[in-house]
C-alpha cells in the first residue's frame, strides 16, 4: 500500500473554512490570530511528503497500522451479508482517536509550540493526547468536565500517569462542551506557545477539515483492503456518530463512489422520542457552538440542550459541519440506534466473534440488523470498529447481569 496522504474532495470546505453553508469561524477576535497561524500552517503542509512520512512512520511503528480489515464470518452468516470490521480498536490506546492526536501533535512541534491543551469527554480523546505529549516531549493540560472526572476515574489516572495536568471543568452541565469551552478559552490567553488538539471533526476552521484528512486514512486503508481481499467496492459504509471523526476517516474515500452508500449512526439514546439521546442530525437544529455553525440540540430560545447516550462517546450536543453539509446534499445517509439496541450488539459481537467493542462501535454494529434482510442479503458491507470495549467494562458489568 502507498503511503497515505491526503485527497482534496469536492466535498472540501471553502477558503472561509465553510461546507455549504456549514462550518466557518464563529470565535472572538482575540482567537482569530491563533487559528490564522494554524490555518496557515496546515494549508503548507497538508500536500506535503515530508510530512506525511513523519506522520506515517508512526502510525506504522507506534500506532500499529494499516489496521486489519477483518471479515466477521460468524456474523455475515447470520446476517446472510459480507461484514468486514475496519479494526481501529487495535490501534495502540485503543481507538481510532490517536491517528489524529499524533498529526496534531507533529504539527505543533514544527509550529515551535511546548505545550498542547485538549477536552475530553470520557477521556479517550484525553489519553490519546497525553500519550502523544509524553511520546513528543511536550507539557500537556486536559480540560474534562468535573461529572466526567468522576464517572472516568481510570482514564483520568491515565493521563496523569502519562504525565498530563487534568483540569476538572465546574461550569454548565460539568461535561464535554463546557470542557471544550474551557479549552478554547484558556489557549486565547496561551496560544503563543500552546497548540490546542481537538479531539473530534468540529471546532473552528480549520479544525474539522485537519480532522478529516488526519483520518482519512482509515478510509484509505480500507478501500485498497477491500478491493484486495474481496475484489469489490462496498454496498454500504457504517460508522457510528459522536462529533463524527472516525465516520469522516471511514467515509471519506468512499462517498464519491456510485455502488457505496455511506451511514452514519447517531446515538439514539433512550429513544428519539424520550428527549435523551444524542441525535443532533436527527433532531437537532442549525446553531453556533465551539467557534462552527452546525446542527445542535438547541432550545426553542437557542440554549444548548445536554445530550445523553449510553456511550460517553455519543453524548455531544453538536456534530461536525462537514455532516451536516453531507446530510444536505444526500451524500450520506443518517440514522440512529438506541442504548438498548447497541447493548444488545455489543453482547453479539463478543459472543460471534470475540471481540468486545467500545459502546460507541456497537451503535455501528447494531445497525446491521436494523438494515432490511433483503435489502443487503450477499451485499458487502464495511463497519468502523472506532474502538475496544476495555474502557466500558466497569458500566457493563453493572449492566449487564451475567
Ligand atoms: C470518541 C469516540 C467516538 C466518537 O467520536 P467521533 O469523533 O464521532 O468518531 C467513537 N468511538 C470511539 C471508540 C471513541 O473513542
Amino acid at each position: 500500500m502507498k503511503p497515505y496522504i491526503p485527497t482534496a474532495f469536492d466535498f472540501d470546505p471553502d477558503e472561509s473554512g465553510h461546507f455549504g453553508k456549514f462550518g466557518g469561524r464563529y470565535v472572538p477576535e482575540t482567537l482569530m490570530p491563533a487559528l490564522i497561524e494554524l490555518e496557515t500552517t496546515y494549508k503548507k503542509y497538508r500536500f506535503d511528503p515530508e510530512f506525511w512520512a513523519e506522520i506515517n512512520a508512526l502510525h506504522t511503528h507506534y500506532v500499529g497500522r494499516p489496521s486489519p480489515l477483518y471479515k466477521a464470518e460468524n456474523i455475515s452468516d447470520e446476517i446472510g451479508a459480507h461484514v468486514y470490521l475496519k479494526r481501529e480498536d487495535l490501534n495502540h490506546t485503543g481507538a481510532h482517536k490517536v491517528n489524529n492526536t499524533i498529526a496534531q501533535g507533529i504539527l505543533a512541534k514544527r509550529m515551535g509550540k511546548t505545550k498542547v491543551i485538549a477536552e475530553t469527554g470520557a477521556g479517550q480523546h484525553g489519553v490519546a493526547t497525553a500519550t502523544i505529549a509524553a511520546l513528543m516531549g511536550l507539557e500537556c493540560e486536559v480540560f474534562m468536565g468535573a461529572k466526567d472526572v468522576e464517572r472516568q476515574k481510570l482514564n483520568v489516572f491515565r493521563m496523569k500517569l502519562l504525565g498530563a495536568k487534568v483540569h476538572a471543568v465546574e461550569s454548565g452541565s460539568k461535561t464535554l462542551k463546557d470542557a471544550m469551552n474551557d479549552a478554547i478559552r484558556h489557549w486565547v490567553t496561551n496560544a503563543r506557545d500552546t497548540f490546542y488538539i481537538i479531539g473530534t471533526a468540529a471546532g473552528p476552521h480549520p479544525y474539522p477539515l485537519m480532522v478529516r484528512d488526519f483520518q482519512g486514512i482509515i478510509s484509505y486503508e480500507a478501500k485498497a483492503q477491500i478491493l484486495k481481499q474481496h475484489g469489490t467496492l462496498p454496498d454500504y459504509v457504517l460508522a457510528c456518530i459522536g462529533g463524527g471523526s472516525n465516520a469522516l476517516g471511514m467515509f471519506s474515500h468512499f462517498i464519491d463512489e456510485e455502488k457505496t452508500q455511506c451511514i452514519g449512526i447517531e446515538a439514539g439514546g433512550k429513544g428519539l422520542e424520550s428527549g435523551e439521546h444524542g441525535a443532533s442530525l436527527a433532531l437537532g437544529k442549525p446553531g453556533i457552538l465551539h467557534g462552527q455553525l452546525s446542527y445542535l440540540l438547541q432550545t426553542d430560545e437557542g440554549q444548548i440542550e445536554e445530550a445523553y447516550s449510553i456511550s460517553a462517546g455519543l453524548d455531544y450536543p453538536g456534530i461536525g459541519p462537514e455532516h451536516a453539509y453531507l446530510m444536505e446534499k444526500g451524500k450520506v445517509v443518517y440514522d440512529s440506534v438506541t442504548d438498548d439496541e447497541a447493548m444488545d450488539a455489543f453482547v453479539w459481537l463478543s459472543r460471534e466473534e470475540g471481540i468486545v467493542p467500545a459502546f460507541e462501535s456497537a451503535h455501528a454494529i447494531a445497525y446491521l440488523k436494523k438494515m432490511p434482510k433483503e435489502d443487503i442479503k450477499d451485499k458487502t458491507i464495511i463497519i468502523s470498529l472506532s474502538g475496544r470495549g476495555d474502557k466500558d467494562m466497569i458500566q457493563a458489568m453493572e449492566l449487564l447481569k451475567l
